[in-house]
Protein backbone atom coordinates (compact mmCIF):
# COMPACT_ATOMS: atom_id res chain seq x y z
CA UNK A 1 0.00 0.00 0.00
CA UNK A 2 1.47 3.42 -0.95
CA UNK A 3 1.05 6.63 0.61
CA UNK A 4 0.55 9.70 -1.68
CA UNK A 5 0.93 12.87 -0.24
CA UNK A 6 -0.73 16.02 -0.57
CA UNK A 7 0.59 18.62 -3.00
CA UNK A 8 1.51 21.76 -0.22
CA UNK A 9 -1.17 23.92 -1.92
CA UNK A 10 -3.99 21.25 -1.42
CA UNK A 11 -3.01 20.53 2.25
CA UNK A 12 -2.76 24.09 3.46
CA UNK A 13 -6.38 24.64 1.25
CA UNK A 14 -7.66 21.82 3.06
CA UNK A 15 -7.14 22.57 6.32
CA UNK A 16 -8.53 26.22 5.54
CA UNK A 17 -11.88 24.92 3.96
CA UNK A 18 -12.28 22.33 7.22
CA UNK A 19 -11.70 25.35 8.95
CA UNK A 20 -13.54 28.32 7.39
CA UNK A 21 -15.76 27.88 4.42
CA UNK A 22 -18.94 26.93 5.50
CA UNK A 23 -20.89 28.76 8.09
CA UNK A 24 -22.51 25.57 9.48
CA UNK A 25 -21.18 22.40 9.85
CA UNK A 26 -24.38 20.56 8.64
CA UNK A 27 -24.02 21.45 4.98
CA UNK A 28 -21.38 18.60 4.58
CA UNK A 29 -24.57 16.16 4.62
CA UNK A 30 -26.34 18.26 1.98
CA UNK A 31 -22.45 18.41 -0.17
CA UNK A 32 -22.46 14.68 -0.11
CA UNK A 33 -25.87 14.06 -1.48
CA UNK A 34 -25.82 16.47 -3.78
CA UNK A 35 -22.30 14.71 -5.47
CA UNK A 36 -24.66 11.39 -5.09
CA UNK A 37 -27.26 12.69 -6.79
CA UNK A 38 -24.55 13.93 -9.42
CA UNK A 39 -23.51 10.38 -9.71
CA UNK A 40 -26.59 9.54 -10.50
CA UNK A 41 -27.31 12.23 -12.90
CA UNK A 42 -24.29 11.08 -14.60
CA UNK A 43 -25.87 7.13 -15.31
CA UNK A 44 -29.08 8.90 -16.45
CA UNK A 45 -26.71 11.10 -18.67
CA UNK A 46 -25.03 8.37 -20.34
CA UNK A 47 -27.97 5.55 -20.70
CA UNK A 48 -29.52 8.73 -22.81
CA UNK A 49 -27.01 8.68 -24.92
CA UNK A 50 -25.88 4.85 -24.90
CA UNK A 51 -28.40 2.09 -26.16
CA UNK A 52 -26.51 -0.89 -24.21
CA UNK A 53 -27.42 1.06 -21.07
CA UNK A 54 -30.93 1.44 -19.44
CA UNK A 55 -32.38 3.72 -16.78
CA UNK A 56 -34.59 2.13 -14.49
CA UNK A 57 -35.45 4.98 -11.98
CA UNK A 58 -36.76 2.59 -9.04
CA UNK A 59 -32.84 1.11 -8.75
CA UNK A 60 -31.21 4.20 -8.77
CA UNK A 61 -31.43 6.20 -4.99
CA UNK A 62 -29.28 7.61 -2.51
CA UNK A 63 -29.22 6.00 1.36
CA UNK A 64 -28.42 7.66 4.70
CA UNK A 65 -26.96 5.19 7.37
CA UNK A 66 -26.24 6.19 10.93
CA UNK A 67 -24.17 3.43 13.13
CA UNK A 68 -24.43 4.99 16.94
CA UNK A 69 -21.81 2.19 18.25
CA UNK A 70 -19.69 2.26 15.43
CA UNK A 71 -19.77 5.99 15.52
CA UNK A 72 -20.25 5.95 11.47
CA UNK A 73 -22.44 7.54 9.30
CA UNK A 74 -22.58 6.37 5.72
CA UNK A 75 -23.51 7.69 2.36
CA UNK A 76 -24.38 5.23 -0.43
CA UNK A 77 -25.36 5.90 -4.13
CA UNK A 78 -25.95 3.79 -6.56
CA UNK A 79 -24.36 6.40 -9.25
CA UNK A 80 -21.75 6.08 -12.00
CA UNK A 81 -18.80 5.44 -9.66
CA UNK A 82 -15.18 6.36 -10.04
CA UNK A 83 -12.06 4.59 -11.48
CA UNK A 84 -8.90 3.86 -9.27
CA UNK A 85 -8.29 6.92 -11.46
CA UNK A 86 -11.09 9.08 -11.17
CA UNK A 87 -10.57 8.49 -7.14
CA UNK A 88 -7.06 9.97 -7.37
CA UNK A 89 -7.70 12.89 -9.65
CA UNK A 90 -11.44 13.58 -7.74
CA UNK A 91 -10.92 13.41 -4.45
CA UNK A 92 -7.05 13.53 -4.50
CA UNK A 93 -6.93 17.14 -5.74
CA UNK A 94 -8.51 19.88 -4.44
CA UNK A 95 -10.58 22.22 -6.37
CA UNK A 96 -10.90 19.77 -9.57
CA UNK A 97 -14.43 18.75 -10.28
CA UNK A 98 -14.99 15.64 -11.91
CA UNK A 99 -18.61 16.76 -12.18
CA UNK A 100 -17.91 19.99 -13.97
CA UNK A 101 -15.36 17.95 -16.41
CA UNK A 102 -18.32 15.80 -17.48
CA UNK A 103 -20.62 18.42 -17.89
CA UNK A 104 -18.13 20.21 -20.37
CA UNK A 105 -17.02 16.95 -21.83
CA UNK A 106 -20.80 15.72 -22.60
CA UNK A 107 -21.85 19.82 -23.60
CA UNK A 108 -24.72 19.22 -20.80
CA UNK A 109 -26.50 22.76 -20.94
CA UNK A 110 -30.37 22.86 -20.04
CA UNK A 111 -32.40 19.75 -18.31
CA UNK A 112 -29.51 18.35 -16.22
CA UNK A 113 -29.28 19.33 -13.26
CA UNK A 114 -25.67 18.14 -11.88
CA UNK A 115 -24.66 20.27 -9.29
CA UNK A 116 -20.85 19.77 -9.10
CA UNK A 117 -18.77 22.94 -10.01
CA UNK A 118 -15.59 23.81 -7.78
CA UNK A 119 -14.47 20.85 -6.51
CA UNK A 120 -14.56 21.41 -2.75
CA UNK A 121 -18.08 20.08 -0.97
CA UNK A 122 -16.33 16.59 -0.83
CA UNK A 123 -14.06 17.89 2.06
CA UNK A 124 -16.87 19.43 3.70
CA UNK A 125 -17.06 15.74 5.48
CA UNK A 126 -13.90 16.59 7.73
CA UNK A 127 -15.52 18.83 9.46
CA UNK A 128 -17.63 16.36 11.07
CA UNK A 129 -15.36 12.97 10.58
CA UNK A 130 -11.41 12.15 11.83
CA UNK A 131 -11.38 9.52 8.70
CA UNK A 132 -13.30 9.58 5.57
CA UNK A 133 -13.23 6.59 3.41
CA UNK A 134 -14.72 6.05 -0.28
CA UNK A 135 -16.09 2.57 -1.49
CA UNK A 136 -16.33 2.71 -5.04
CA UNK A 137 -17.12 0.51 -8.44
CA UNK A 138 -17.18 2.74 -11.49
CA UNK A 139 -19.61 1.59 -14.16
CA UNK A 140 -18.30 -0.86 -16.32
CA UNK A 141 -15.53 -2.01 -14.21
CA UNK A 142 -15.16 -4.92 -12.29
CA UNK A 143 -12.50 -4.06 -9.81
CA UNK A 144 -13.90 -1.64 -6.43
CA UNK A 145 -11.43 0.39 -5.08
CA UNK A 146 -11.28 2.14 -0.94
CA UNK A 147 -9.90 5.62 -0.87
CA UNK A 148 -8.82 6.92 2.72
CA UNK A 149 -8.30 10.19 4.60
CA UNK A 150 -7.45 11.56 7.75
CA UNK A 151 -7.58 14.87 6.45
CA UNK A 152 -4.49 17.02 5.65
CA UNK A 153 -2.03 14.45 5.55
CA UNK A 154 -3.19 12.48 2.99
CA UNK A 155 -4.93 9.84 1.34
CA UNK A 156 -4.37 5.87 0.78
CA UNK A 157 -5.66 4.17 -2.30
CA UNK A 158 -6.38 0.21 -2.61
CA UNK A 159 -8.46 -2.54 -4.22
CA UNK A 160 -11.12 -4.09 -2.29
CA UNK A 161 -14.35 -5.67 -2.29
CA UNK A 162 -18.34 -4.41 -3.88
CA UNK A 163 -20.59 -6.12 -5.53
CA UNK A 164 -22.75 -3.07 -7.01
CA UNK A 165 -21.23 -0.37 -8.97
CA UNK A 166 -21.90 3.00 -6.49
CA UNK A 167 -20.14 4.80 -4.30
CA UNK A 168 -20.66 4.52 -0.71
CA UNK A 169 -19.20 7.22 1.86
CA UNK A 170 -18.20 6.11 5.29
CA UNK A 171 -17.34 8.97 7.77
CA UNK A 172 -16.17 8.00 11.30
CA UNK A 173 -17.66 10.91 13.21
CA UNK A 174 -15.68 12.88 15.60
CA UNK A 175 -15.78 12.31 19.16
CA UNK A 176 -17.03 14.93 21.48
CA UNK A 177 -14.60 17.17 22.79
CA UNK A 178 -15.23 19.76 25.75
CA UNK A 179 -16.92 22.43 24.06
CA UNK A 180 -18.16 20.21 21.29
CA UNK A 181 -20.66 17.37 20.15
CA UNK A 182 -20.69 15.60 17.02
CA UNK A 183 -23.06 12.65 18.43
CA UNK A 184 -26.17 14.81 16.39
CA UNK A 185 -24.99 13.62 13.21
CA UNK A 186 -25.87 9.86 13.88
CA UNK A 187 -29.37 11.00 15.45
CA UNK A 188 -31.99 10.05 13.27
CA UNK A 189 -34.10 12.65 13.64
CA UNK A 190 -31.55 15.18 13.06
CA UNK A 191 -30.33 13.93 9.66
CA UNK A 192 -33.75 13.53 8.28
CA UNK A 193 -34.38 17.06 9.30
CA UNK A 194 -31.47 18.41 7.61
CA UNK A 195 -31.89 16.27 4.55
CA UNK A 196 -35.20 17.64 4.43
CA UNK A 197 -34.01 21.45 4.98
CA UNK A 198 -30.90 21.21 2.29
CA UNK A 199 -31.57 18.01 0.09
CA UNK A 200 -35.83 17.92 0.11
CA UNK A 201 -35.72 18.36 -4.08
CA UNK A 202 -33.22 16.24 -5.24
CA UNK A 203 -34.50 14.16 -7.99
CA UNK A 204 -33.29 10.61 -6.48
CA UNK A 205 -34.80 9.03 -3.04
CA UNK A 206 -33.10 9.68 0.08
CA UNK A 207 -33.75 6.69 2.23
CA UNK A 208 -33.07 6.14 6.08
CA UNK A 209 -34.08 3.49 8.00
CA UNK A 210 -36.30 4.78 10.69
CA UNK A 211 -37.88 3.12 13.43
CA UNK A 212 -41.89 3.38 13.50
CA UNK A 213 -44.19 2.39 16.17
CA UNK A 214 -47.12 0.65 14.29
CA UNK A 215 -50.19 -1.26 15.69
CA UNK A 216 -49.26 -5.18 16.64
CA UNK A 217 -51.43 -6.86 13.65
CA UNK A 218 -52.62 -9.67 16.58
CA UNK A 219 -52.93 -8.10 19.81
CA UNK A 220 -55.45 -4.39 19.77
CA UNK A 221 -54.08 -1.64 21.16
CA UNK A 222 -50.88 -2.73 20.93
CA UNK A 223 -47.65 -1.12 19.70
CA UNK A 224 -44.54 -2.76 18.17
CA UNK A 225 -41.41 -0.41 17.27
CA UNK A 226 -40.28 -1.64 13.74
CA UNK A 227 -37.33 -0.59 11.26
CA UNK A 228 -38.95 0.89 8.31
CA UNK A 229 -36.77 1.95 5.46
CA UNK A 230 -38.70 5.52 4.35
CA UNK A 231 -37.84 7.66 1.74
CA UNK A 232 -37.07 11.46 2.94
CA UNK A 233 -37.03 14.08 0.48
CA UNK A 234 -40.16 14.69 -1.38
CA UNK A 235 -37.90 14.59 -4.50
CA UNK A 236 -40.18 16.82 -6.96
CA UNK A 237 -39.99 20.61 -6.80
CA UNK A 238 -43.30 21.56 -7.23
CA UNK A 239 -41.98 24.91 -8.63
CA UNK A 240 -40.99 22.85 -12.05
CA UNK A 241 -44.46 21.74 -11.96
CA UNK A 242 -47.22 22.79 -14.47
CA UNK A 243 -49.70 25.33 -13.06
CA UNK A 244 -52.31 23.71 -14.77
CA UNK A 245 -51.41 20.69 -12.83
CA UNK A 246 -51.69 22.19 -9.46
CA UNK A 247 -54.39 22.78 -7.38
CA UNK A 248 -55.05 25.45 -4.50
CA UNK A 249 -54.69 22.33 -1.79
CA UNK A 250 -51.25 21.50 -3.57
CA UNK A 251 -49.80 25.16 -3.02
CA UNK A 252 -51.11 25.58 0.78
CA UNK A 253 -49.58 22.28 1.15
CA UNK A 254 -46.51 23.19 0.46
CA UNK A 255 -46.82 26.95 2.38
CA UNK A 256 -47.45 24.66 5.37
CA UNK A 257 -44.35 21.92 5.00
CA UNK A 258 -41.84 24.46 4.34
CA UNK A 259 -43.34 26.80 7.42
CA UNK A 260 -43.80 29.25 6.12
CA UNK A 261 -46.56 30.41 8.54
CA UNK A 262 -48.77 28.69 10.31
CA UNK A 263 -52.18 30.50 8.71
CA UNK A 264 -53.75 29.58 5.36
CA UNK A 265 -51.88 31.73 2.20
CA UNK A 266 -54.44 34.27 0.80
CA UNK A 267 -52.81 33.89 -2.50
CA UNK A 268 -49.90 32.71 -4.20
CA UNK A 269 -47.93 33.29 -7.31
CA UNK A 270 -46.66 30.82 -9.18
CA UNK A 271 -43.82 32.42 -11.42
CA UNK A 272 -42.08 30.93 -13.94
CA UNK A 273 -39.45 32.47 -16.18
CA UNK A 274 -37.75 31.31 -19.13
CA UNK A 275 -35.74 34.66 -20.02
CA UNK A 276 -32.62 36.28 -20.22
CA UNK A 277 -32.57 34.73 -16.15
CA UNK A 278 -34.47 31.34 -15.78
CA UNK A 279 -35.98 31.36 -12.53
CA UNK A 280 -39.17 29.60 -11.01
CA UNK A 281 -40.55 30.90 -7.64
CA UNK A 282 -43.63 30.14 -5.72
CA UNK A 283 -44.63 32.93 -3.35
CA UNK A 284 -47.17 34.03 -1.07
CA UNK A 285 -49.64 36.40 0.77
CA UNK A 286 -49.92 35.44 4.27
CA UNK A 287 -53.74 35.61 5.41
CA UNK A 288 -52.74 36.92 9.09
CA UNK A 289 -50.31 39.07 9.95
CA UNK A 290 -46.53 37.09 11.24
CA UNK A 291 -46.82 37.54 15.41
CA UNK A 292 -43.77 39.61 15.29
CA UNK A 293 -44.19 41.32 11.70
CA UNK A 294 -43.66 44.77 13.18
CA UNK A 295 -41.21 44.54 15.51
CA UNK A 296 -37.28 44.40 15.11
CA UNK A 297 -37.04 40.55 15.34
CA UNK A 298 -38.89 39.92 11.63
CA UNK A 299 -36.54 39.30 8.78
CA UNK A 300 -38.08 39.50 5.56
CA UNK A 301 -36.89 36.85 2.82
CA UNK A 302 -36.94 34.12 0.50
CA UNK A 303 -35.87 30.64 0.21
CA UNK A 304 -32.86 30.60 -2.42
CA UNK A 305 -32.31 27.67 -4.48
CA UNK A 306 -29.62 26.76 -6.92
CA UNK A 307 -31.09 23.25 -9.09
CA UNK A 308 -33.17 21.96 -6.14
CA UNK A 309 -30.40 22.69 -3.34
CA UNK A 310 -31.35 24.99 -0.53
CA UNK A 311 -28.78 28.11 -0.47
CA UNK A 312 -30.06 30.54 1.52
CA UNK A 313 -32.76 30.58 3.93
CA UNK A 314 -33.66 34.06 3.63
CA UNK A 315 -32.54 35.86 1.25
CA UNK A 316 -33.58 39.76 2.06
CA UNK A 317 -32.51 41.22 -1.23
CA UNK A 318 -35.35 39.25 -3.07
CA UNK A 319 -37.56 41.29 -1.46
CA UNK A 320 -38.20 45.26 -0.99
CA UNK A 321 -39.06 46.10 2.58
CA UNK A 322 -42.65 47.29 1.66
CA UNK A 323 -42.92 43.59 0.24
CA UNK A 324 -41.16 42.44 3.18
CA UNK A 325 -44.88 40.04 4.32
CA UNK A 326 -44.09 38.07 0.66
CA UNK A 327 -42.94 34.25 1.78
CA UNK A 328 -41.77 31.63 -0.44
CA UNK A 329 -38.73 30.44 -2.65
CA UNK A 330 -37.00 31.16 -5.59
CA UNK A 331 -34.83 28.34 -7.94
CA UNK A 332 -32.64 29.16 -10.11
CA UNK A 333 -29.85 27.48 -12.07
CA UNK A 334 -28.42 30.58 -13.32
CA UNK A 335 -26.62 31.71 -10.10
CA UNK A 336 -23.16 32.56 -9.73
CA UNK A 337 -22.40 30.78 -6.00
CA UNK A 338 -19.24 31.36 -4.18
CA UNK A 339 -17.59 28.11 -3.26
CA UNK A 340 -19.39 27.41 -0.24
CA UNK A 341 -22.56 27.62 -2.19
CA UNK A 342 -23.85 29.43 0.94
CA UNK A 343 -23.91 32.83 -1.22
CA UNK A 344 -23.60 34.68 -4.65
CA UNK A 345 -20.89 35.74 -5.90
CA UNK A 346 -22.21 38.30 -7.87
CA UNK A 347 -25.91 39.92 -6.93
CA UNK A 348 -26.32 41.37 -10.87
CA UNK A 349 -28.81 38.19 -11.53
CA UNK A 350 -30.26 38.45 -7.81
CA UNK A 351 -31.11 41.75 -8.67
CA UNK A 352 -32.59 41.17 -11.83
CA UNK A 353 -34.65 38.38 -10.39
CA UNK A 354 -35.91 41.04 -7.48
CA UNK A 355 -37.03 43.67 -9.97
CA UNK A 356 -39.12 40.71 -11.77
CA UNK A 357 -40.69 39.31 -8.34
CA UNK A 358 -41.79 42.73 -7.10
CA UNK A 359 -43.42 43.38 -10.31
CA UNK A 360 -45.23 40.22 -10.44
CA UNK A 361 -46.09 41.06 -6.86
CA UNK A 362 -47.39 44.60 -7.85
CA UNK A 363 -49.51 43.06 -10.70
CA UNK A 364 -50.90 40.36 -8.63
CA UNK A 365 -51.67 42.72 -5.49
CA UNK A 366 -53.42 45.26 -8.35
CA UNK A 367 -55.54 41.77 -9.68
CA UNK A 368 -57.10 40.92 -6.35
CA UNK A 369 -58.32 44.38 -5.80
CA UNK A 370 -59.87 44.15 -9.03
CA UNK A 371 -61.20 40.69 -8.98
CA UNK A 372 -61.10 39.95 -5.59
CA UNK A 373 -62.24 42.81 -3.50
CA UNK A 374 -62.87 41.21 -0.05
CA UNK A 375 -59.44 39.49 -0.01
CA UNK A 376 -57.90 42.45 -1.08
CA UNK A 377 -59.33 44.61 1.57
CA UNK A 378 -58.65 41.44 4.01
CA UNK A 379 -54.39 41.81 2.54
CA UNK A 380 -54.93 45.42 3.29
CA UNK A 381 -55.85 45.59 6.67
CA UNK A 382 -53.04 43.38 7.89
CA UNK A 383 -50.54 44.87 5.54
CA UNK A 384 -51.49 48.58 4.01
CA UNK A 385 -49.57 50.10 6.52
CA UNK A 386 -46.11 48.70 5.09
CA UNK A 387 -47.59 49.79 1.71
CA UNK A 388 -48.01 53.31 3.38
CA UNK A 389 -44.37 53.22 4.88
CA UNK A 390 -43.10 52.03 1.60
CA UNK A 391 -44.13 55.08 -0.44
CA UNK A 392 -43.10 57.34 2.23
CA UNK A 393 -39.35 55.86 3.05
CA UNK A 394 -38.56 55.62 -0.75
CA UNK A 395 -38.63 58.72 -3.14
CA UNK A 396 -39.43 58.94 -6.55
CA UNK A 397 -38.99 55.48 -8.20
CA UNK A 398 -41.74 53.71 -5.77
CA UNK A 399 -44.67 56.30 -6.75
CA UNK A 400 -45.56 54.04 -9.47
CA UNK A 401 -44.86 50.76 -7.83
CA UNK A 402 -47.24 51.46 -4.81
CA UNK A 403 -49.58 54.18 -5.34
CA UNK A 404 -51.85 51.64 -7.12
CA UNK A 405 -52.48 49.89 -4.01
CA UNK A 406 -53.27 52.08 -1.70
CA UNK A 407 -56.75 52.65 -0.07
CA UNK A 408 -58.84 55.10 2.02
CA UNK A 409 -62.25 55.15 4.05
CA UNK A 410 -64.17 57.39 1.30
CA UNK A 411 -66.84 59.57 2.84
CA UNK A 412 -69.02 58.96 -0.09
CA UNK A 413 -68.21 54.98 -0.84
CA UNK A 414 -68.28 54.32 3.10
CA UNK A 415 -65.65 52.01 2.15
CA UNK A 416 -62.09 51.76 1.25
CA UNK A 417 -61.58 53.12 -1.82
CA UNK A 418 -58.52 53.55 -4.30
CA UNK A 419 -57.33 56.84 -5.52
CA UNK A 420 -57.91 55.67 -9.23
CA UNK A 421 -61.62 55.16 -8.00
CA UNK A 422 -61.59 58.13 -6.34
CA UNK A 423 -59.89 60.33 -9.06
CA UNK A 424 -62.80 58.69 -11.22
CA UNK A 425 -65.75 59.88 -9.48
CA UNK A 426 -64.53 63.60 -8.90
CA UNK A 427 -66.71 66.40 -10.31
CA UNK A 428 -66.29 68.47 -13.24
CA UNK A 429 -64.87 71.68 -11.13
CA UNK A 430 -63.13 69.36 -8.57
CA UNK A 431 -59.66 70.91 -8.46
CA UNK A 432 -57.81 68.51 -5.69
CA UNK A 433 -57.97 64.93 -4.27
CA UNK A 434 -59.74 66.11 -0.71
CA UNK A 435 -58.88 64.93 2.44
CA UNK A 436 -59.57 64.62 6.36
CA UNK A 437 -57.41 63.86 8.79
CA UNK A 438 -58.77 62.54 12.62
CA UNK A 439 -58.52 59.62 14.83
CA UNK A 440 -61.74 57.50 13.34
CA UNK A 441 -64.44 58.14 10.96
CA UNK A 442 -66.84 59.66 13.54
CA UNK A 443 -64.89 62.49 14.54
CA UNK A 444 -63.51 63.49 10.90
CA UNK A 445 -67.40 63.27 10.12
CA UNK A 446 -68.03 65.83 12.95
CA UNK A 447 -65.00 68.03 11.78
CA UNK A 448 -66.59 71.44 10.77
CA UNK A 449 -63.94 71.69 8.10
CA UNK A 450 -65.30 68.68 5.93
CA UNK A 451 -68.68 70.89 6.25
CA UNK A 452 -68.26 73.29 3.31
CA UNK A 453 -66.34 70.45 0.96
CA UNK A 454 -68.96 67.56 1.87
CA UNK A 455 -71.40 70.44 0.75
CA UNK A 456 -69.64 71.09 -2.32
CA UNK A 457 -70.92 67.73 -3.28
CA UNK A 458 -66.82 66.88 -3.06
CA UNK A 459 -65.69 63.47 -1.80
CA UNK A 460 -63.44 63.13 0.94
CA UNK A 461 -60.62 60.15 2.05
CA UNK A 462 -60.51 59.63 5.79
CA UNK A 463 -56.90 59.49 7.07
CA UNK A 464 -56.90 57.54 10.43
CA UNK A 465 -53.50 56.14 10.90
CA UNK A 466 -50.30 58.53 11.59
CA UNK A 467 -48.65 57.38 8.27
CA UNK A 468 -51.11 58.47 5.71
CA UNK A 469 -51.07 61.69 5.69
CA UNK A 470 -46.92 61.77 5.40
CA UNK A 471 -47.48 59.15 2.68
CA UNK A 472 -49.69 61.32 0.68
CA UNK A 473 -47.17 64.16 0.84
CA UNK A 474 -44.76 62.49 -0.60
CA UNK A 475 -46.93 61.32 -3.54
CA UNK A 476 -47.98 65.03 -3.61
CA UNK A 477 -50.65 64.36 -6.69
CA UNK A 478 -51.74 61.17 -7.96
CA UNK A 479 -52.86 61.47 -11.76
CA UNK A 480 -51.81 65.05 -11.86
CA UNK A 481 -54.34 65.93 -8.82
CA UNK A 482 -53.17 67.12 -6.24
CA UNK A 483 -54.13 66.42 -2.74
CA UNK A 484 -55.42 68.92 -0.12
CA UNK A 485 -56.17 68.44 3.42
CA UNK A 486 -59.96 70.01 4.30
CA UNK A 487 -58.35 71.79 6.91
CA UNK A 488 -55.60 74.05 4.46
CA UNK A 489 -56.29 77.25 4.45
CA UNK A 490 -56.98 77.70 0.71
CA UNK A 491 -59.53 74.74 -0.73
CA UNK A 492 -60.05 75.60 -3.58
CA UNK A 493 -63.61 76.00 -3.89
CA UNK A 494 -65.33 79.28 -5.67
CA UNK A 495 -66.84 81.64 -2.96
CA UNK A 496 -64.88 80.29 0.01
CA UNK A 497 -62.13 83.23 -0.31
CA UNK A 498 -65.06 85.89 -0.76
CA UNK A 499 -63.76 88.29 1.79
CA UNK A 500 -65.73 89.63 4.95
CA UNK A 501 -67.32 93.21 4.22
CA UNK A 502 -65.07 95.62 5.40
CA UNK A 503 -68.22 96.57 7.53
CA UNK A 504 -67.85 92.97 9.33
CA UNK A 505 -64.23 93.44 9.51
CA UNK A 506 -64.82 96.63 11.09
CA UNK A 507 -67.08 95.61 13.49
CA UNK A 508 -65.17 92.37 14.56
CA UNK A 509 -62.21 94.12 15.34
CA UNK A 510 -62.04 94.46 18.64
CA UNK A 511 -63.44 91.01 19.18
CA UNK A 512 -60.68 89.54 17.00
CA UNK A 513 -57.53 91.53 18.79
CA UNK A 514 -58.51 90.30 21.97
CA UNK A 515 -59.05 86.66 21.34
CA UNK A 516 -56.05 86.83 19.36
CA UNK A 517 -54.36 88.26 22.50
CA UNK A 518 -56.10 85.43 24.98
CA UNK A 519 -54.86 82.74 22.20
CA UNK A 520 -51.35 84.10 21.61
CA UNK A 521 -48.86 81.54 20.98
CA UNK A 522 -51.78 79.00 19.74
CA UNK A 523 -53.25 80.57 16.57
CA UNK A 524 -51.68 83.09 14.42
CA UNK A 525 -54.73 84.48 13.07
CA UNK A 526 -57.94 85.07 14.01
CA UNK A 527 -60.63 85.68 10.70
CA UNK A 528 -64.16 85.43 9.70
CA UNK A 529 -64.75 82.56 7.55
CA UNK A 530 -67.77 82.06 4.96
CA UNK A 531 -66.32 78.14 5.68
CA UNK A 532 -68.29 77.65 8.55
CA UNK A 533 -72.23 75.93 8.35
CA UNK A 534 -73.30 74.23 11.38
CA UNK A 535 -70.29 74.86 13.68
CA UNK A 536 -68.83 78.23 15.14
CA UNK A 537 -65.32 78.21 14.74
CA UNK A 538 -62.88 75.83 13.12
CA UNK A 539 -59.17 75.57 13.09
CA UNK A 540 -57.24 75.78 9.95
CA UNK A 541 -53.47 75.34 8.45
CA UNK A 542 -51.62 77.75 6.27
CA UNK A 543 -48.68 75.74 5.49
CA UNK A 544 -47.09 72.22 4.78
CA UNK A 545 -48.02 70.55 7.79
CA UNK A 546 -51.71 70.20 9.06
CA UNK A 547 -52.86 70.16 12.17
CA UNK A 548 -52.61 66.62 12.79
CA UNK A 549 -49.09 66.26 11.50
CA UNK A 550 -48.33 68.75 13.69
CA UNK A 551 -49.72 67.26 16.88
CA UNK A 552 -47.71 63.48 15.72
CA UNK A 553 -44.34 65.91 15.20
CA UNK A 554 -44.89 68.11 18.39
CA UNK A 555 -45.30 64.47 20.11
CA UNK A 556 -41.86 63.18 18.48
CA UNK A 557 -38.76 62.83 20.37
CA UNK A 558 -35.83 65.56 19.73
P1 LIG B 1 -17.95 19.15 -6.97
O1 LIG B 1 -19.14 18.37 -6.57
O2 LIG B 1 -18.15 20.63 -6.89
O3 LIG B 1 -17.40 18.73 -8.29
P2 LIG B 1 -16.71 17.78 -4.78
O4 LIG B 1 -15.52 18.08 -3.94
O5 LIG B 1 -18.01 17.71 -4.04
O6 LIG B 1 -16.79 18.86 -5.92
O7 LIG B 1 -16.47 16.43 -5.54
C1 LIG B 1 -15.33 16.29 -6.36
C2 LIG B 1 -15.54 15.27 -7.44
O8 LIG B 1 -15.52 13.96 -6.92
C3 LIG B 1 -16.89 15.38 -8.14
O9 LIG B 1 -16.85 16.31 -9.16
C4 LIG B 1 -17.06 13.96 -8.69
O10 LIG B 1 -16.36 13.81 -9.89
C5 LIG B 1 -16.36 13.11 -7.65
N1 LIG B 1 -17.33 12.52 -6.69
C6 LIG B 1 -17.59 12.94 -5.44
N2 LIG B 1 -18.54 12.19 -4.85
C7 LIG B 1 -18.89 11.25 -5.75
C8 LIG B 1 -19.82 10.14 -5.75
N3 LIG B 1 -20.61 9.88 -4.68
N4 LIG B 1 -19.90 9.38 -6.86
C9 LIG B 1 -19.13 9.64 -7.94
N5 LIG B 1 -18.24 10.64 -8.01
C10 LIG B 1 -18.12 11.45 -6.93
MG1 LIG C 1 -19.95 18.37 -4.77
Amino acid sequence: METKQFQAESKRLLEMMINSIYSQREVFLRELISNSSDAIDKIYYKALTDDSLTFDKDSYYIKVVPDERNRTLTIKDTGIGMTKEELESNLGVIAKSGSLAFKKENEIKDGHDIIGQFGVGFYAAFMVADIVTVISKAQGSDQAYKWESRGADGYTITPCEKDTVGTDIILKIKENTEDESFDEFLEEYRLKSTIKKYSDFIRYPIKMDVKTRKPKEDAENEHEEIIEEQTINSMVPIWRKNKSELTDEDYEKFYQEKHYGFDKPLKHIHISVDGSIRYNAILYIPENIPFDYYSKEYEKGLELYSNGVLIMNKCADLLPDYFSFVKGMVDSEDLSLNISREMLQHDRQLKLIAKNISKKIKNELQSLMKNEREKYEQFYKSFGRQLKYGVYSDFGTLKETLQDLLMFYSSKEKKLSSLDEYVSRMKDDQKYIYYATGESHERIEKLPQTELVADKGYEILYFTEDIDEFAIKMLMTYKEKEFKSVSSGDLGIENEDEKPSEAEDKENKELFSSMKEILSGKVTDVRISKRLKSHPVCLTADGEVTIKMEKILNSMPD
